[in-house]
């Protein structure tokens, strides 16, 4: 007899931030991601309901990349009591390693203006810590196990506080235990996991788990985040042919990619009419797998003589750094990318980039003679330099906005994208002059035909797909087209849980 099994959804359900899920057995809890919520304020402040479980009584946390949508809780969840190993691929702690220090960085910095604004606007801090608490209590009421606990008090104290500290991040890094793909480990009593290359960021994993009791076994198939096919830099995503229950994401579900030779067609084009027009080409971008991904490109399209050699900016300190460690792991990258280094190539370097640390070398930028190309994070416009760029330039005609990458519903790139006349950043409205341009074939997501064609490699079907890490909309599209290829198909929701049986 096999043991009851039960899969706690509890991120990335019918959004596309937030992964989590946790798998319980009799004997064993195991996490699989553990990623921050971000994109539309309501979104946002699910980081801040307190977690579906008690964290000290998790065994061991899976992780399938170094996006902060998927590892943006771990220092919180270490901080509430989790003292268990990290498991992920040595490119994703490398990279995660990053991306929290920067993240736990921008807590306590956000924590610090919030707070110096409560002390000098204390009526207004009151009114809107009321709305928070409101929205807070909104969002726990939505799960019914949470609304019994005494959850609230705790979180509201802690509104103003960062979420976590760089000292807590710290603590965590400590937990990490890196693995190679391929190769089985025991993570907890009963559970074996295996990681397999996802091909959408440098490290990235698709997480094969298997539960075994007695001579009784099971296997759950999380997809992570799918690359496409083809992809420049790092390898394609590995077909899997079997599972018992499968978690598919489709954050694409309903879209299809440009092919990725019109992709670059287009970065072209848009590179020589900047340069024509003596403009700026502000490419919001990823620090994480679209810049190296855009650089290389760009690099290609040089080399080939196709475009002009405009100056580029490299401006986002993560970008740089995430760029050491993609160098610091060649052996993740795919035969065409090895061959070029092999002809002494650095297929993810463009000659002469301008890489800017200081927040005061980023701000010259809009100074600097033109024409010039800016390459900066994050790719939805929600934070970091680019910000201060579209404020800048977000007037000005002879600025190019180029869209290289997904635009999450509620967020200011999303309303750019979708022809906003009018924008307000930092408290100020500002019309848009500038040209808005997007390109959605650099996506470091399989799109719906790639999903779909990934899901035909099963020779055998799960007994249920669940649909995660999409829009309402994308699911609505793609579930059904998963229905035709004869899957079981469910779209779970927040802190559901699924008996898995
Ligand atoms: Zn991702």
């Amino acid at each position: 007899m096999m043991a009851e099994m039960r899969l706690h959804f509890l991120g990335a359900t019918r959004t596309v931030t937030g992964s989590q899920y946790l798998l319980e057995t009799d004997r064993a809890r195991v996490l699989i991601d553990c990623g921050m919520f971000q994109g539309s304020p309501n979104d946002v402040i699910r980081n801040r309901v307190p977690f579906a479980y008690q964290p000290g009584e998790i065994d061991a946390l899976l992780l399938t990349h170094a996006h902060l949508d998927h590892c943006g809780l771990i220092p919180h969840l270490s901080a509430s009591g989790f003292r268990k190993p990290i498991y992920a691929t040595t490119g994703t702690l490398d990279l995660t390693r990053l991306v929290l220090l920067d993240s736990a960085k921008l807590q306590e910095e956000f924590a610090q203006s919030h707070q110096r604004f409560a002390r000098r606007n204390p009526d207004r801090a009151a009114a809107e810590d009321e709305a928070t608490t409101a929205e807070l209590a909104a969002a726990t009421k939505e799960d019914p196990a949470a609304a019994t606990r005494d959850a609230s008090p705790a979180a509201i104290t802690a509104l103003r506080a960062p979420l976590y500290t760089v000292d807590d991040t710290n603590a965590a890094l400590a937990l990490f235990h890196g693995i190679d793909y391929g190769a089985e480990i025991q993570v907890a009593p009963g559970i074996m996991a295996t990681l397999l290359d996802a091909g959408h960021i440098l490290g990235s994993a698709i997480i094969r788990v298997r539960v075994r009791e007695g001579d009784q076994e099971r296997t759950i198939v999380f997809s992570g985040d799918l690359g496409r096919p083809g992809s420049p830099i790092i390898r394609d995503p590995t077909p899997v042919t079997s599972a018992d229950w499968l978690l598919i994401e489709s954050t694409y579900g309903g879209k299809t990619h440009e092919p990725q030779e019109e992709a670059i067609r287009l970065l072209g084009e848009a590179v020589k009419l900047t340069g024509d027009a003596k403009g700026v080409l502000l490419m919001p971008s990823f620090a994480i797998g679209r810049t190296q991904e855009i650089v290389y490109e760009l690099n290609r399209l040089l080399t080939a003589g196709t475009i002009p050699h405009l100056p580029l900016y490299l401006d986002s300190p993560m970008a740089t750094k995430a760029s050491d460690v993609y160098r610091a792991h060649l052996d993740y990258f795919d035969d065409d990318t090895r061959a070029l280094i092999a002809q002494h190539d650095a297929p993810i370097d463009y000659p002469d980039a301008i890489v800017t640390s200081s927040p005061k070398e980023s701000l010259a930028i809009e100074q600097a003679a033109r024409p010039l190309m800016v390459v900066a994070s994050n790719g939805m416009i929600t934070g970091g330099r680019i910000v201060q760029h579209v404020k800048a330039l977000v007037g000005d005609p002879g600025m190019t906005l180029l869209f290289v990458g997904y635009q999450g519903d509620g967020t200011l790139g999303a309303s750019l994208q979708q022809g906003a006349k009018q924008v307000r950043i930092d408290g100020q409205d500002l019309e848009v002059h500038c040209q808005v341009r997007s390109i959605s074939g650099f996506s470091a997501h399989a799109d719906e035909p790639e999903l779909l064609a990934w899901l035909g490699n099963f020779t055998s079907k799960p007994r249920t797909t669940f649909i995660v890490h999409g829009d309402p909309d994308a699911q609505a599209a793609f579930e059904p087209k998963v229905r035709a290829l004869g899957f079981a198909t469910a779209v779970p929701s927040w802190r559901e849980t699924v008996e898995l049986t």
